[in-house]
């Protein structure tokens, strides 16, 4: 017995050292990603449902390391917040996205928005707002043509604070979508209060919509109270055809996912924009 304790104890510590092992590497890795430009972003079209007519890319953060590969952004943007490494790689993203998108603009084509996540911690960083000028200025990009995405827990994290910094940035002109709407302490109060341009509802109304009244039900009404608050709604995560059906008979305002685009990098996507000009 004592044998089997033992050797169970000595598994999990295994185990354990592996996984803090593990970290520890990918914490390492994750410090020099940006000055060894490991980091790159994709791009995801925001289309109009009635037109499908592209009006806005989100800006997706990619990481390809030499030895790890394509790494997703939900297994290392965790790790960024907690090591605060996202403040710096945050301040790479805004600018990145917002110099592309001005290049995009320059390019002669109907003027995009661009979408840029921004996650709880660089949110509550008390030189945010320095930062999203910084990358307007460094980019030259209309304020107007940006728009930061928050989730509500992000928001809500500090609500006095998040309520101030959010009147800043419409002060400035930037736009505010709420992302992942519906899955997070969802409340009615701040959608009254607070300065929100856009509510995109999360991917899990939108995948079983087909076959699903209350899913209809809920995204039905998250349309109708955008009309009436003058909020856009954006359905993410649309799939297939029998949704984007759904949608345009809901009026649903936009939508993004795999049906319409892929991300692609913004190469791919100047090529695609070049050709279909
Ligand atoms: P998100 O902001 O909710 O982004 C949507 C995710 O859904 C993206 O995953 C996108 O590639 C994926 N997606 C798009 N269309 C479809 C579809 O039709 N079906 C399905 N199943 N998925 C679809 P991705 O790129 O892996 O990003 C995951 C999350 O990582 C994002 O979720 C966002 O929370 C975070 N993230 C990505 N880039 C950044 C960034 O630059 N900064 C921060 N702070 N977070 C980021
Ligand atoms: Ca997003
Ligand atoms: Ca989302
Ligand atoms: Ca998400």
């Amino acid at each position: 017995a004592k044998q089997g304790g033992g050797n169970r104890i000595e598994f999990y510590s295994t185990e354990m050292n592996e996984q803090t092992l593990y970290r520890l590497e990918l914490e390492g890795y994750l410090r020099k990603a940006l000055e060894k430009r490991e980091f790159f972003l994709c791009y995801q079209p925001l289309v109009d449902v009635q037109t499908g007519t592209i009006i806005g890319n989100e800006a997706l953060l990619r990481w390809r390391h030499p030895k790890l590969g394509l790494v997703k952004p939900d297994e290392f943007i965790p790790l960024a917040e907690e090591t605060g490494i996202i403040h710096e790689v945050g301040r790479w993203v805004l600018v990145t996205a917002c110099k592309q998108t001005k290049q995009w603009q320059q390019f002669g084509l109907h003027p995009l928005t661009i979408s840029v996540n921004v996650s709880a911690s660089q949110f509550q960083q008390p030189d945010f707002v320095d930062d999203v000028k910084r990358a307007l200025s460094q980019s030259g990009l209309e304020p107007h043509y940006l728009n930061l995405e928050l989730t509500e827990s992000s928001m809500l994290r500090n609500v006095h604070y998040s309520t101030q910094v959010m009147k800043e940035l419409q002060q400035l002109g930037v736009g505010i979508s709420i992302d992942d709407f519906g899955t997070g302490y969802s409340s009615f109060s701040y959608l009254k209060n607070l300065p929100i341009n856009v509510l995109k509802i999360d991917r899990s109304f939108i995948e079983q919509l087909h076959k699903n009244a209350s899913d209809i039900a809920i995204v039905k009404a998250i349309v109708t109270m955008g009309y009436g608050l003058g909020i856009k709604i954006v359905a993410e995560g649309v799939e297939t055809e029998e949704q984007v059906e759904l949608l345009k008979a809901l009026r649903c305002h936009y939508a993004q996912g795999y049906v319409f685009y892929q991300p692609v990098t913004a190469e791919e996507f100047t090529k695609y924009i070049a050709v279909s000009h």
